[in-house]
C-alpha cells in the first residue's frame, strides 16, 4: 500500500481546481495570437510569440499539484520548501492562497510539525533534504518533474558503476544540488561545470595538458561544485556526463564531445568502459530553444521579448538565444516596461536587472516574444498589453477583452 504521507499523483479534484487556474494562468490575448498563426498586428506594431514557449509540462504538473493540495488540506498549514518554480508570479500566488515558504531565510524545517503539509518543487529537493521532512512526519506533496527524475537515475547509475557525473549546470541552483546529491547518495562522486570553460579545466587535467591546474588548485577551484573529498587525478578517471534540465543544449552537447575527445586521448579504447554521456536536457527545453531559433531566422525582428524569472535558468538560455538574432530583453512581467522608452530587464549573460532607455523603436516594430518555462500565458498576455498601452495602441480592438482578470479565492 503507497504510503498515505507521500503523494505524487495529486488528489483527483483536478475538476474543482479548473476555473481557478484558468482564472489565474490564462491569456485571450495569447489565445488570440495563437488562433493568428503566433503573428498580431496592432497598428504600427507587429508582434510574432514563439511556437513553443511557457508553461511546460512539468511546471503544469507543480501548479496543479500545489493548487490540489490547497483544496484538500483547506485547514492544514501547507508549506513550499522553497519557489515551486522560478516564477514570481506563481510564487505569489500560491502565498496568496495561503501556502508558505519553508526556505524564506534559507533551509530550515524547524517551524515544520508532523500535522503540516509541505509541497516539494518540480526541481526535486536533496536526499538529506528529503530525509529530513521524512522524519518530521508531516504529509509531502512531491512536484518533482519527471524529467528531473530522469536526470536522478542517471546519476545514480554513473555513481553505482563507479563514474564520477560530471554535471553541466549552476552549482547553486536547486536541481544541480538535489542531482549532485543522488550521486552522493549512492557512494559516488559529482564534478558541476557551469560552461565549458570550466569543462576546459576538467579536460585539461584528464589529458595531463601542460598548463593543467595543479591537484590543490583544481580542488579549490571547484570547492563548492564538487563533493566532498574529490580528487581530480582519481574522480577524473572515470567520467560520466548528465546536465541540469535546463541548460543550453548546444552547450551541454559540446561538453559531452570534449569530456569523450579528452578522455579518448588519456585513455585510447579504454574510453568505452571509462566514459559515458546521456543528453539530459527536457524536451520542453529543447522545444523552447528550438523555437527561439526558428522564430529568430524568420528574420525582421527588431527586439526580442523573453519572459520569465531573472533566475529560471531556461528564460535566461532563451534569452541568450534571443540575443543573436536581435537586441534581446529578458523582463519577469508587465511593470518592468516603465514606457515606450524605459524598461527594466536582465541583458543575456549578466546578472541583475539594469534599466535601458530607448528599447523600443518609434515606427513600424517587429516584436519577438517567447517566454520561459515557467512563465504563465497570462503574464505573456499582460506583456504585449503594456506593449500596446505604451505605444498608445487600442489591443481591446483587436483582442476583445484583453485585460487583466482579478484573481479568484480558492473556495
Ligand atoms: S523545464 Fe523540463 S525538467 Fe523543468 S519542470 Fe519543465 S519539463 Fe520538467
Amino acid at each position: 500500500m503507497s504510503d498515505p504521507r507521500y503523494v505524487q499523483k495529486g488528489f483527483g479534484l483536478k475538476a474543482q481546481i479548473r476555473d481557478l487556474l484558468q482564472t489565474d494562468y490564462h491569456s485571450r490575448v495569447v489565445d488570440a495570437l495563437r488562433e493568428r498563426g503566433h503573428r498580431l498586428e496592432v497598428g504600427d506594431v507587429e508582434f510574432r510569440l514563439a511556437q513553443e514557449f511557457g508553461f511546460c509540462y512539468g511546471v503544469d504538473r507543480a501548479v496543479d499539484l500545489a493548487y490540489e493540495t490547497r483544496k484538500h488540506f483547506p485547514d492544514k498549514t501547507i508549506y513550499l520548501t522553497n519557489e515551486i518554480i522560478h516564477n514570481p508570479f506563481v510564487n505569489k500566488r500560491l502565498v496568496e492562497l495561503g501556502v508558505r515558504f519553508l526556505g524564506a531565510d534559507g533551509w530550515s524545517t524547524a517551524d515544520v510539525t508532523a500535522e503540516d503539509v509541505v509541497i516539494l518543487p518540480a526541481f526535486g529537493v536533496t536526499t538529506a533534504q528529503l530525509d529530513e521532512l521524512k522524519a518530521k512526519g508531516c504529509v509531502l506533496v512531491d512536484t518533482t518533474c519527471g524529467s528531473v527524475m530522469n536526470v536522478w537515475r542517471r546519476v545514480r547509475q554513473y555513481a553505482k558503476d563507479g563514474l564520477t557525473s560530471l554535471i553541466h549546470g549552476k552549482y547553486a541552483h536547486e536541481e544541480t544540488q538535489a542531482t549532485a546529491s543522488q550521486a552522493l547518495a549512492h557512494g559516488g562522486h559529482y564534478l558541476v561545470v557551469r560552461d565549458e570553460a570550466e569543462a576546459q579545466l576538467a579536460c585539461d587535467v584528464i589529458q595531463g595538458a601542460a598548463g593543467a591546474l595543479a591537484p590543490e588548485a583544481f580542488v579549490e577551484r571547484f570547492r563548492r561544485a564538487s563533493s566532498p573529498g574529490f580528487d581530480p587525478r582519481v574522480h577524473l578517471e572515470r567520467v560520466g556526463v548528465a546536465n541540469q534540465t535546463t541548460m543550453l543544449s548546444t552547450e551541454s552537447l559540446a561538453i559531452a564531445g570534449m569530456v569523450e575527445r579528452a578522455m579518448t586521448a588519456r585513455w585510447g579504447d579504454e574510453v568505452g568502459v571509462r566514459f559515458r554521456s546521456f543528453d539530459t536536457i527536457c524536451s520542453a527545453t529543447q522545444d523552447r530553444q528550438d523555437a527561439m531559433l526558428a522564430l529568430g531566422q524568420t528574420g525582421g525582428l527588431d527586439l526580442i521579448v523573453v519572459i520569465g524569472g531573472y533566475n529560471s535558468s531556461n528564460t535566461i538560455n532563451l534569452a541568450a538565444l534571443g540575443g543573436t538574432f536581435a537586441p534581446s530583453f529578458h523582463i519577469d512581467g508587465p511593470d518592468e516596461i516603465r514606457s515606450a522608452d524605459e524598461i527594466h530587464h536582465q541583458p543575456p549573460g549578466a546578472k541583475g536587472r539594469v534599466l535601458q532607455r530607448g528599447w523600443l523603436p518609434a515606427g513600424r516594430v517587429v516584436v519577438g516574444l517567447t517566454a520561459g518555462a515557467s512563465t504563465p500565458n497570462r503574464t505573456v498576455g499582460e506583456v504585449i498589453e503594456r506593449i500596446c498601452e505604451v505605444r498608445g495602441l487600442d489591443l481591446g480592438a483587436i483582442v476583445p477583452g484583453a485585460g487583466r482578470p482579478l484573481p479568484l479565492a480558492l473556495g
